[in-house]
């Protein structure tokens, strides 16, 4: 199933995408952390829904929004979880590259949220380095500690898409990526959530990104240094995990800092991000 959060006749619903358009699910839930709350019974009285063929609303007519508009708590971000990025982020900062043991963990504000065909605010006064990272971003279903890499993908909802986009002057100002991760709008995302019963392997997803129709990024999924279940037993040994958390698994290499000479994306920029099976997320950055 891919679910949608959308705005429709002035009301926001959730709703489940069939064909070329989309039903609402607000008989089920009045939004998509309240359907995810409802486990595999939620899905279970969507497909009820479906069944039943009701009134389809045609996607062109609709405006989708993040499908976690307002998510609960900040984004859960990995750092440097390719290989390739690893290598391009240590060489264009001069230094060995060394690749992680342990998971970087890091985060992006719950501001950060951002429609799938959205602008990105672009603020120049702020920062200079507005740069693109595409990522398969997981939603957890279901809240657990100490979930075990044999057992971590049945924690997992869904799938979707997501812009990992970054100032990088702000991440080297400040030291710590948080403020530099945060920036308003800087999290693209969706344009669906693809449930987890409809990917049948999250490692073996072509990602890729394009800028103006350029391609930057193009890797696979099955390239992460830590794979999904991994990412979630390192995570839940530390903390709880919660239902709707959204976890961006981190960026293949070709981002802009690392380019030469580096690219950032500038008033105007289209940048697509997508990865395969799940999904296509397109933003212009609009000056603000
Ligand atoms: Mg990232």
């Amino acid at each position: 199933m891919k679910l949608v959060t959308y705005n429709h006749a002035g009301q926001r619903h959730v709703g489940a995408v069939k064909d070329e358009g989309v039903i609402s699910l607000s008989a089920i839930a009045p939004d998509m952390l309240s359907l995810i709350d409802l486990g595999a019974e939620g899905l279970v009285q969507a497909q009820v829904i479906i069944a039943k063929a009701p009134d389809i609303t045609p996607l062109s007519s609709v405006k989708l929004l993040a499908p976690i508009p307002e998510p609960r708590r900040n984004i859960i971000c990995l750092g440097l979880n390719y290989a390739e990025h690893a290598v391009e982020h240590y060489t264009t900062s001069g230094q060995q590259t060394v690749l992680p043991d342990y998971p970087i963990v890091f985060n992006k504000a719950t501001t950060t949220a951002n429609g799938p065909f959205d602008d990105i605010p672009f603020d120049p006064s702020v920062s200079a380095e507005y740069d693109w990272e595409v990522e398969l971003a997981i939603i957890i279903g279901r809240k657990g500690r100490k979930i075990s890499r044999e057992h971590a993908l049945d924690s997992v909802y869904g799938y979707m898409v997501l812009n990992d986009i970054s100032a990088r002057d702000l991440q080297r100002r400040h030291k710590q990526f948080f403020l530099g991760k945060s920036l308003d709008g800087a999290c693209p995302m969706g344009p669906w959530i693809v449930t987890a019963d409809e990917v049948e392997n999250p490692q073996s997803l072509r990602i890729t990104s394009r800028v103006n129709g350029v391609t930057k990024q193009d890797s696979n999924t099955k390239l992460m240094i830590f794979d999904v279940p991994a990412t979630i037993e390192h995570l839940s040994l530390a903390m709880t995990l919660l239902s709707g958390d959204i976890i961006a698994t981190g960026t293949p290499d070709g981002v802009g800092f690392a380019r030469k000479p580096p690219e950032f994306l500038k008033a105007g920029d289209v940048v697509e991000c997508e990865v395969e099976g799940i999904g296509l997320i397109r933003n212009m950055v609009a000056l603000i």
